[in-house]
């Protein structure tokens, strides 16, 4: 081999080797400094905080095992295999599982989605050879997970619209299934508006068309049970629906676990049978595993182990009331501000706010001129949207006042218009 280095024009040069970390340090630090200040706030989507304390027996653990790989859980790591026994022990408790449920560990809430989707999918093979396509009803609201896993498995997503409160429309839903429906989704909450659709009735709907119910609370399945034992009035999305037959949580959320983790659940063990890979037809024998991955991060693991042995019932009960407290802060904040309303009443700690008088994306873009807050924004209708964490808490009178600036700058500039596009 030539030591010389084989260049891309354009493209970064496979490194020659022998840098310091100092130097690599040094260079990650110079990469990130133009990234938007998440620790202080300024991001409403993609990283999630409860307390300094968490955080770090986060990474301790993380760090602990950062060199197991879950995949050998069975045969070599069994410190490993037990935690990710109790992981699923856990929630299958916290969600009213019956005593047959089932569920793994996942690299994240897509994956739990795509595989709650391969179950549906399996049993419905079983019970009857598949013939045409099959599809999954779901409302407009839910998470576009559902549409890799039909991408993946040469299935149909059809999106009703959803109600007045941003809430799935049954009714609607149900005129979208025919003969070819596997899966009904709702979602604990749904990510656009932060409310929990009613799960009650998709349960009822659910058992008497005989279709698979999956609720989707990635976002919501590990602090609704919180909000509601801090007395939150928040309704109940779990298998005590018996249409219910799947949950996707993400522990990587508001169960601040360090990335990437996420779990399934099923109500019966056997659909978790049917939608794991068994495979023996190659040299090194049997291979058998639920996920998409083969090799997953023990870290991950070990890590949310330690967070949930640490902030437990008690820690998550006091974070999901200060959560509460805070979102109905910023809600009250910003409906005392003339012109704008929130277009839904968040059931969990996410914020979807809009006005009739002036361009709301032109008030996003202020703010992030203004105070450097990441636009976070919706379509249809449009919105400013945020996901809270309580990176949130130090920065909200700061927050308000500049929303205040922006929304005025705004009404002064000809109600505004921006050429800003919703993106995730
Ligand atoms: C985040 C989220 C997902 C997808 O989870 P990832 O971990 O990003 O793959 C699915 N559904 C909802 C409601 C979510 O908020």
């Amino acid at each position: 081999m030539p030591d010389d280095q084989q260049s891309i024009a354009g493209r970064t040069p496979f490194p020659a080797g022998g840098a310091s970390w100092d130097d690599i340090n040094a260079a990650m630090d110079e990469m990130v400094k133009d990234d938007v200040d998440w620790r202080g706030g300024r991001t409403p989507l993609f990283v999630f905080h409860a307390t300094d304390a968490a955080y770090e027996v986060a990474e301790l653990g993380f760090m602990k095992f950062f060199s197991q790989n879950a995949l050998g859980g069975s045969r070599a790591f069994f410190g490993l295999k037990k935690m990710e026994t109790d992981l699923v022990d856990f929630g299958l408790g916290l969600f009213n599982a019956p005593a047959d449920g089932a569920g793994f560990v996942s690299t994240g809430g897509s994956e739990s989605i795509i595989l709650g989707v391969k179950g549906a999918r399996n049993r419905a093979r079983h019970r009857q050879p598949q013939t045409k396509p099959y599809n999954i009803v779901a409302a407009y609201t839910a998470h576009p997970a559902f549409h890799k896993a039909a991408d993946l498995m040469d299935m149909e997503v059809r999106r009703a619209p959803a109600g007045a409160d941003g809430r799935a429309d049954v009714a609607a839903m149900e005129a979208l299934i025919d003969e070819q429906t596997v899966m009904l989704v709702g979602s604990a909450p749904c990510f656009p508006h932060g409310v929990v659709d009613p799960i009650d009735e998709l349960s009822e709907l659910a058992v008497r068309r005989d279709i698979w119910l999956h609720v989707d609370a990635c976002v919501g399945g590990y602090i609704i049970p919180f909000l509601q034992r801090a007395g939150r009035p928040v309704r109940t999305f779990d298998f005590i629906h018996p249409g219910v037959r799947s949950i996707s949580a993400d522990l990587h959320k508001f169960g601040f676990c360090p990335k990437p983790i996420s779990t399934l659940f099923f109500r019966d063990a056997d659909d978790l049978d049917r939608a794991t890979l068994k495979f023996d037809e190659w040299p090194n024998g049997m291979f058998a595993t639920p996920t998409l991955a083969g090799t997953r991060a023990g870290g991950a693991i070990a890590g949310s182990w330690a967070v949930i042995n640490h902030l437990g019932l008690s820690g998550y009960t006091a974070v999901a009331r200060k959560l509460g407290e805070m979102t109905d802060k910023y809600v009250a904040g910003i409906e005392a501000i003339d012109g704008l309303h929130m277009l839904a009443k968040p059931d969990a700690p996410i914020i979807n706010f809009a006005t009739n008088d002036f361009d709301i994306f032109s008030v996003a873009e202020r703010l992030d001129e203004i105070g450097g807050w990441l636009p976070g924004l919706t379509q249809n209708p449009r919105g400013m949207h945020a996901m809270m964490s309580m990176f949130h808490e130090p920065v909200r009178e700061q927050y308000l006042a500049d929303l205040q600036t922006a929304v005025n700058q705004v009404r002064g500039d000809n109600k505004g218009s921006s050429d800003l596009e919703a993106v995730y």
